[in-house]
């Protein structure tokens, strides 16, 4: 109780425009907020301090919309309510109808490794890190039985989602982030702001160029790298997005169990790292979850198949591999 109330303060503390800069010239604004289990920044170039303000306000409103829409953890929201409803069909909003038919497409192109049906292995998973324990082998098949993104049916004209088998559970976990940064973005440019970055815990999108002609600066770090040693990359109206294993894992008998898994196999992935960049967080989020669970190699070979599509992995033992034009977004080391 008394380290939520600490931690009240502390972003009721952060949740103040920032300002930098100078009179005339168009000023640096930045606000902090807990949002989607983690915290969002929202960084812009305004020369009004009252338009910076008012386009934070819509952006994380956004987001907070977003959240209401696709949470699992909101016993409300819309996607539980589809979850619910299950094999006897959901007509959904357009947003969850949206993100569910690109999250099938995205399936598609990553031959299965990335998928929103996932959702019973996911519970299993949360009961286990509840208890302190790795995840019953038992329980996670039985829920694998449940899990194919072919087996949503989708009505296009209805709008409405079904399940051709009851227990099915969708999770948009891996990609409900990166679709909400994408609307924080529009929100602030519904606003007149050209010049943005949107950061949701990892999952980045930056917007246009600073006012001095520079690039938005984003840094990798690599997760299992004792030092604070990072990649910086210069991004243009790009996304930049990580998924890995160290934030989220249940370690037991000297394993990790990720919550990343390989829908085909019903098992934890052991990625350690995959960052990507792509035009939207959406798709960004959902394919660094795809390379996660197809590894190094096979990630690497899918996203140079990809039409403006980098990676970069890293593996267990350290080492990384990245795409061919990867390297191109890469800030030089001084
Ligand atoms: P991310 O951090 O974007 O990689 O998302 C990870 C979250 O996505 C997990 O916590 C699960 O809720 C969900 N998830 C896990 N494995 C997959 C997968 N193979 N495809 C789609 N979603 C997944
Ligand atoms: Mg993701």
């Amino acid at each position: 109780m008394k380290s939520k109330s600490l931690l009240i303060i502390f972003i009721l503390a952060i949740d103040v425009l920032v300002f930098s800069g100078c009179a005339g010239a168009p000023g640096k604004f930045a606000r902090t907020r807990e949002q989607m289990g983690t915290f969002v920044t929202i960084t812009l170039y305004s020369s009004s301090g009252r338009r910076a303000d008012a386009a934070i306000d819509a952006a994380f409103a956004e987001i907070e919309h977003v959240e209401s829409v696709m949470s699992s953890y909101r016993k409300d929201s819309e996607l539980n309510k589809l979850n619910a409803a299950g094999a006897d069909g959901f007509a959904a909003s357009d947003e969850l109808f949206e993100i569910i038919e690109k999250s099938l497409e995205i399936s598609e192109l990553t031959e299965g490794a990335f998928d929103i049906t996932v959702g019973p292995l996911v519970a299993e998973w949360l009961i286990a890190k509840n208890e302190n324990r790795a995840p019953d082998a038992v329980a996670l098949a039985e829920a694998e039985k449940r899990v194919g993104y072919k087996k949503v049916m989708l009505d296009h004209k209805t709008k409405t989602v079904r399940f051709a088998e009851p227990g099915m559970r969708i999770d948009l976990g891996a990609v409900a982030k990166g679709y909400a940064v994408d609307r924080a973005m529009e929100a602030l440019m519904g606003k007149g702001i050209e010049s943005a970055l949107v950061d949701a815990g990892g999952d980045v999108l930056a917007k246009g160029k600073k006012p001095d002609g520079r690039l938005w600066t984003i840094g990798i770090q690599d997760p299992r790298a004792k030092s604070l040693e990072s990649t910086i990359l210069n991004v243009e109206n790009m996304s930049v997005t990580t998924s890995g294993d160290y934030q989220r894992y249940i370690e037991s008998g000297g394993r990790r169990y990720s919550h990343i898994f390989d829908p085909r196999t019903g098992k934890s992935s052991d990625c350690v790292s995959a960052t990507t960049i792509a035009p939207t967080a959406m798709r960004a989020d959902a394919l660094s979850t795809a390379f996660c669970v197809l590894g190094p190699e096979k990630g690497i070979e899918v996203a140079e198949s990809l039409n403006g599509i980098e990676a970069f992995i890293i593996d267990v033992d350290g080492k990384t591999y990245s795409t061919t034009g990867f390297s191109i977004f890469v800030v030089p080391e001084e």
